[in-house]
């Protein structure tokens, strides 16, 4: 186990509770320093604060697990797994069988997430140090007797930055069919979770998912960045009068047309686009009574920020133009890096540039499946505002 001393002074944030370490905050490191691994954490003064994950790879050195002295174990796996898992029992409806079980930082389990589609489930892992443990992991969920099998998909961007090889395949159990059928708040959904995006549904929408249906009753819709239609399956089921599908992915969009049979709607032929909803908006001729806007994060790092707010304000700007007196935008980011405060900017700035008024009727997040941790306020990367404009 290595022993890991911080600078004077960078015990603050570790004292209270932020879990990751960067490698500036250290001073120096006992034993072995190349390899990945439990770490212990001292202040500068020699008193034990906490224990981690180490990896002498990443920029973020140490991704902290507990703040007690207890052993980084398969037993202190299952408690943290059962605290996860017990919090979707007992507040999710029995007509959704698709959530989140993990939500790394969120549930206190750094570098993993754990999806369930039905009798499947999906877990990636982010960091070295936690793919480690990942026999702990899939033991712990071994024995519930509902799950048939375990996909693994550690995969893209954060996993390169750890210096982590990409791992996809069966890890325990039954091979996942091509896709799987899962259930919504009673809505029926066809998930590829071997090649869909991120683990095959984006289980983070399901809340603001239920709000649209709330709203668009006898209302022509435009659902842009669609992926496989969910937005517009609710759509439909609150009765809108029209509802357009727009995204630049064929899959996503056969996966689209294949939902709305499922669930017993038809769209009419040239509603479901395939095209850039950057291009759509500019130039599309008539107006809609509600806009969703969903675009991918397009700011994955820091650096990113400028460009990505310019991004926004267009989207926005346009969707804003386009719509009828007293209409709705539904205006997410899901750009962790971008604040909610920024974020509120760009669209107020987009509203002006549009010369529309608009009120806030509501604020959109991440739902209880996705919890942030109080300690690591980063994890509140889904931020919405349901918009209506005025005259
Ligand atoms: N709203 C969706 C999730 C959207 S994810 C849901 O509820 O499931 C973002 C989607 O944007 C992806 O499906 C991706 O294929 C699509 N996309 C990315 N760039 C695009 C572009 N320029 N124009 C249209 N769609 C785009």
């Amino acid at each position: 186990m290595q022993r890991i001393y911080l600078k004077q002074g960078r015990e603050r944030p570790v004292l209270n509770g932020h879990p990751w370490i960067f490698s500036g905050a250290i001073e120096r490191i006992e034993g072995e320093m190349e390899s990945v691994g439990v770490a212990d954490i001292f202040d500068n003064k020699k008193n034990w604060l906490a224990r981690g994950l180490y990896n002498p790879k990443s920029q973020i050195r140490v991704r902290l697990l507990t703040w007690q002295n207890e052993d980084i174990d398969g037993d202190f796996f299952a408690r943290r797994l059962a605290h996860a898992h017990a919090l979707r029992q007992r507040n999710l409806s029995a007509s959704t069988n698709a959530y989140r079980i993990v939500n790394g930082e969120g549930d206190f389990l750094p570098g993993l997430i754990v999806d369930r589609y039905g009798g499947f489930l999906v877990c990636q892992f982010f960091t070295a140090g936690m793919a480690l443990f990942r026999n702990d992991i899939v033991d712990f969920f071994t024995k519930d007797n509902a799950i048939e099998g375990i996909f693994e998909r550690s995969e893209g961007r954060v996993g390169d930055e750890e210096g982590l090889e990409p791992a996809i395949g069966v890890l325990k159990g039954e091979s996942p069919p091509e896709t799987i059928t899962v259930e919504e708040n009673g809505f029926k959904f066809l998930v590829d979770i071997r090649r869909g995006q991120k683990t095959g549904f984006y289980l983070d929408q399901r809340d603001n998912r239920a709000f649209l249906s709330t709203a668009v009753s006898n209302r022509s819709v435009l659902n842009c960045f669609s992926f496989s239609g969910a937005f517009s399956v609710y759509a439909f089921a609150g009765k809108a009068k029209e509802v357009v599908t727009l995204d630049s992915s064929k899959p996503a969009l056969e996966l689209a047309e294949q939902n709305l049979e499922l669930n017993g709607f038809t769209s009419e032929p040239g509603e479901i686009l395939k095209g850039d909803a950057f291009a759509y908006l500019k130039e599309v001729d008539r107006k809609f009574d509600l806009i969703v806007l969903d675009p991918p994060s397009l700011a994955h790092r820091r650096s990113d920020i400028d460009a990505a707010t310019g991004g926004y304000k267009f989207l926005n700007l346009h969707a804003l133009k386009h719509l009828s007196p007293g209409g709705l935008l539904l205006t997410f980011s899901c750009s962790q890096h971008l604040s909610i405060d920024l974020f509120q900017k760009v669209v107020f700035g987009a509203a002006v540039d549009a010369r529309r008024k608009a009120n806030i009727i509501k604020r959109l997040s991440q739902p209880i499946d996705h919890p942030v941790s109080l300690h690591h306020p980063e994890g509140e990367y889904l931020k919405g505002l349901a918009l209506r404009v005025l005259d």
